[in-house]
């Protein structure tokens, strides 16, 4: 088996889980075995308490009997006598039960402490059988015709230190059985606690680290995600908006300028002799140049106002609600701002070409016509700004 240090999580957790849930089970298990034995413990002494009262019944019986047997005669006699029979048979399985503890009575293990108690030697074998004796020699006497006399009250007297022995075993037995009742609720107490102890664990073990990685999951996910969303809508060099956002962006912004019946200003950018940069300060130097000049675009723009990269050193800047006029403006504060301070330290100037819509034209032309516009600057000598109005 792998140390546990090298599963995984998902190992981890599933291997707490099992054993804690393994030890809630078995914790459970012997609480029933427990608490069925102490159920068994108070069967038995109700079993035991109604065969010792059974005795005590059959002993005062024995002696009423003999002393109804005494007062008839003839057949009156003979049927008390053969009452008195039947009774010492009951008094002897009593007895049996009682004394020498029936195991399959009572249901106890031959080596049980309530066996043992049952089976101890306390006088209460050789008291029965001397109870028995005189009940035996009474029935005989009466049997040929005699009297019981004296030796009824002898025969009483012997009943009574058999009831007595009993009664003690009684209270020696019920005392075993509360003493077992109290371990076993002790007991049950105890695993009770445990099986709450596992499940408090389990919740710390399995459940909170298992929280903690579904939250920490959740969490990596939404980030990763939010990154995925700026890869695919933004461009990696200078973090502009690419191509696939103005696609959707430009006829949002359209739908919008027409409904709110908001003019909106598209301003058209391209570095000028960008090329020579390339070749003069090298690759790297170019892409450094583009960064600062989408920079500038951003920080000459306000925060309503969105910056794209369409391609190579072409930006466009979508203005909402804002005039061709404004447009105007804007651009010549940037190509002044690019013109007069060198981008990475290269000293390079942009074309601007701007223009307007109300939103009641396709974009493509919107977009050729500030195009035009830009190539319009380019012509006039770069480095400055043109503007294109809308065809009424
Ligand atoms: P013009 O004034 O007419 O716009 O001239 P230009 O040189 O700026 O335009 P041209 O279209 O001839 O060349 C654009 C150059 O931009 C070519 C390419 O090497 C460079 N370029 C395009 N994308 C990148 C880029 O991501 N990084 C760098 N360093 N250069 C780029
Ligand atoms: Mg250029
Ligand atoms: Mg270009």
């Amino acid at each position: 088996m792998k140390p546990l240090a090298r599963m995984t999580l998902h190992t981890q957790l599933t291997l707490r889980y099992s054993l804690a849930l393994g030890i809630v089970a078995l914790l459970t298990l012997t609480s029933y075995w427990l608490m069925d034995n102490a159920m068994s413990t108070q069967v038995l002494g109700a079993k035991l308490l109604n065969v010792a009262g059974r005795q005590r019944m059959l002993c005062q019986r024995v002696d009423v009997l003999i002393m109804r047997a005494e007062a008839e005669v003839g057949a009156g006699r003979q049927a008390k006598l053969k009452e008195l029979g039947e009774a010492f048979q009951e008094l002897a399985q009593g007895h049996d039960l009682l004394l020498h503890g029936s195991v399959k009575f009572l249901g106890l293990a031959e080596e049980s402490q309530a066996q043992r108690l049952l089976q101890a030697d306390d006088g209460a074998e050789a008291l029965y059988h001397d109870f028995v004796a005189r009940a035996t020699e009474l029935r005989a006497a009466l049997d040929r015709g005699g009297a019981a006399g004296r030796s009824r009250q002898d025969l009483s007297r012997s009943g009574d230190a058999l009831l007595e022995r009993l009664d003690r075993r009684m209270d020696a037995l019920q005392k075993l059985g509360e003493s077992t009742l109290r371990r076993l609720t002790g007991l049950i107490l105890v695993l009770s606690g445990a099986a709450l102890a596992a499940l408090v664990l389990t919740g710390l073990l399995v459940f909170r680290p298992m929280v903690s990685k579904v939250v920490r999951d959740r969490e990596q996910l939404v980030s990763l995600n939010r990154s995925l969303e700026t890869q695919a809508s933004t461009d990696k060099l200078t973090g502009a908006y690419n191509r696939r956002t103005w696609d959707v962006e430009i006829r949002r912004e359209f739908s919008k300028a027409r409904r709110q019946e908001n003019s909106l200003c598209l301003v058209m950018a391209d570095l000028d002799h960008f090329k020579r940069v390339n070749d003069e300060h090298g690759h790297q130097r170019g892409d450094r140049v583009l960064q600062e000049f989408t920079e500038r675009l951003r920080q000459a723009v306000r925060a309503s106002d969105t910056v794209y990269r369409l391609g190579g050193e072409e930006f466009a800047v979508l203005l909402p609600g804002t005039d061709i006029e404004q447009g105007r403006v804007a651009a010549e504060k940037l190509r002044v701002h690019v013109a007069n301070t060198a981008l990475d330290g290269v000293p390079i100037t942009a074309s601007f070409g701007v223009t307007e819509t109300d939103g009641n034209e396709s974009p493509d032309e919107f977009f050729r016509r500030a195009d035009q516009a830009m190539y319009a600057a380019k012509a006039g000598g770069r480095n400055r700004v043109e503007i294109a109005a809308k065809d009424v």
